[in-house]
């Protein structure tokens, strides 16, 4: 590669940013690392009509989630700023007015009512929403149609005005797509799009190019949706004289609903219950939560495999992959060109095998702040000390006994709460149907040992319940789940006496005492 590897992720900051967008970021950055260049995120915010508020912290704050971190934005700085694109306007105007000048643009003058009868006029069955384009700018009002002096004249009266693309009436645009190869577009199938809007800001097509020029962009990846747009793209190249610096393109494969019927949308999301935004997003209009990943309870570092594998693999089998493994094995040429199917269940197949292996010292501030989300005694909602009212050690030791069963990180509320907390409920419905006096003595009885039992540990108080169910003819099988939900409330949870020995000598014995309480008052 002979220059300098610089990629951007230019988003328009709209609402809630979809996996697909995340794994476009992913991409971007991988390739960045892999070749030892910059990452670059550029916000696109030139259509204030579609401006949200919030929309843009919530981008950084995903990506800062993601540990996906940009060399230059907005918030980090860098020596293309500014990066918000509204506050390059200056910029883009000078551009479109050279565009004019050499006859690949022009003056639109058409008010929004002619626009509109436009469309009434020319609308027929085998063109049923006319464009302005080849076929029509010359019935319309523009620097085409009017005389130079009418044009000056209505410039010199501040008419409002937009400038748009003179796209050539029968050429092949033709550019080589990193995933896709040659791709060719005839120009007699592009509108007229507008460059520059009325109110003087620029629309995407034009902030884009002349942005990844000013800003040495060496590679423009994005998604395919954005494909039909690369002729307008290309020609702006060419017409603004910088054919010899543009970008290398790659166009990413969509992410598909489960069933392969379309994109997957924030709305088959909702509808499957499943996340399809990085993170929870309220829309600031309307007050509509959707859930995203994080709070969902996956790890960043399994969003960030899953999406990987959304549309690459590295030519094995290998399925999970760190980050830096990822910068490692990435390579454009293995993107597939078709979309990817999502599948949910594979989401978090990926979680819970990153839980799995994760040590849990890298897991404990994250299940801490799950714990005191859910109110679990001890657990403070304070992010980055969630956990000072517990002691480490036992914080520790309990994530390394329940991790194997956790596929969210929710899941540690009903696998560790226990631990830390005399549960609130008990299922004793599913004791009593089978429960009876011997098994209310042989309980007393266990009580009572466990009492005077001088070493704590679980491999001595299974020992002592043998024991005991022996001398009173019992089966341990059949005391093993009264005990359990003495202990966890539940059918749920770890060994039995991994956990007594846990929880410890005065936890254990109050608990069993206070179920058989409750059977006894049944
Ligand atoms: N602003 C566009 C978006 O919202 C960027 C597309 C591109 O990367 O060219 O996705």
């Amino acid at each position: 590669m002979d220059k300098k590897v610089r990629v951007r992720f230019a988003p328009s900051p709209t609402g809630g940013l979809h996996l697909g967008g995340v794994r476009t970021v992913l991409f971007n950055y991988l390739f960045a690392k892999k070749h030892g260049g910059d990452f670059i995120l550029r916000i696109e915010d030139t259509d204030q009509s579609r401006f949200v508020p919030g929309a843009e912290e919530y981008i950084f704050n995903t990506l800062a989630w993601c540990g996906l971190i940009p060399d230059e934005s907005p918030v980090h700085g860098g020596p293309y700023a500014p990066y918000r694109q509204s506050e390059r306007k200056a910029t883009y105007k000078q551009y479109a007015e050279q565009l004019v000048q050499t006859g690949h643009a022009y003056y639109a003058f058409d008010t929004p009512e002619e626009l509109e009868q436009m469309r009434v006029q020319y609308k027929t069955e085998e063109n049923p929403s006319p464009q302005y384009n080849h076929a029509l700018r010359m019935k319309m009002r523009n620097s085409l149609t009017l005389s130079a002096d009418e044009v000056a004249a209505l410039l010199a009266a501040g008419t409002p005005h937009v400038v748009r693309i003179k796209m050539p009436l029968d050429e092949t645009v033709t550019f080589t797509d990193m995933i896709r190869g040659e791709v060719s577009f005839h120009t007699s199938q592009v509108d007229d799009k507008v460059l520059l809007k009325a109110d003087g800001m620029p629309t995407y097509h034009l902030a884009v190019v002349v942005d990844d020029y000013l800003m040495k962009i060496s590679h423009a990846f994005r998604g395919e949706e954005w494909l039909p747009s690369a002729p307008v793209h290309i020609l702006l190249w060419k017409y603004l004289g910088w054919s010899a610096d543009m970008p290398q393109w790659a166009h990413l494969p969509l992410i598909l609903k489960p069933d392969g019927n379309g994109k997957l949308s924030k709305r088959d999301g909702d509808r499957l219950g499943f996340p399809v935004f990085a993170m929870d997003w309220t829309d600031p209009k309307s007050g509509e939560k959707t859930i995203g990943f994080k709070e969902r309870g996956f790890l960043p570092e399994a969003f960030v495999n899953l999406l990987a594998l959304l549309g690459w693999n590295d030519g094995t089998d290998q399925e999970i992959f760190t980050i830096d493994e990822l910068i490692r094995a990435f390579s454009m040429d293995r993107v597939h060109k078709g979309g990817a199917k999502f599948n949910y269940e594979k989401a978090l197949w990926y979680n819970q095998e990153w839980i799995k292996r994760a040590a849990p010292e890298q897991l404990a501030d994250q299940v801490s702040e799950t714990l005191a989300a859910a109110g679990v005694q001890g657990f403070v909602t304070d992010a980055g000390s969630a956990s000072a009212g517990v002691d480490r050690e036992l914080l520790l030791r309990v994530i390394q006994l329940v991790k194997e069963r956790c596929t969210l990180l929710a899941d540690f509320v009903p696998q560790a709460a226990f631990f830390f907390a005399t549960p609130s409920e008990f299922d004793t419905a599913s004791i009593q149907p089978k429960w009876n006096d011997t098994k209310n003595m042989f309980f007393i009885e266990l009580a009572k040992a466990y009492e005077s039992s001088v070493v704590w540990e679980a491999t001595d108080l299974e020992k002592t319940l043998k024991e005991i169910a022996a001398a009173q003819d019992l089966k341990p099988g059949e005391l093993m789940l009264p005990l359990r939900i003495m202990l966890v409330g539940g059918k749920f949870g770890p060994g039995v006496f991994d956990i007594a020995e846990i929880i410890g000598k005065e936890a254990t014995i109050e608990r069993i005492k206070k179920v058989l309480s409750i059977l006894e008052h049944n």
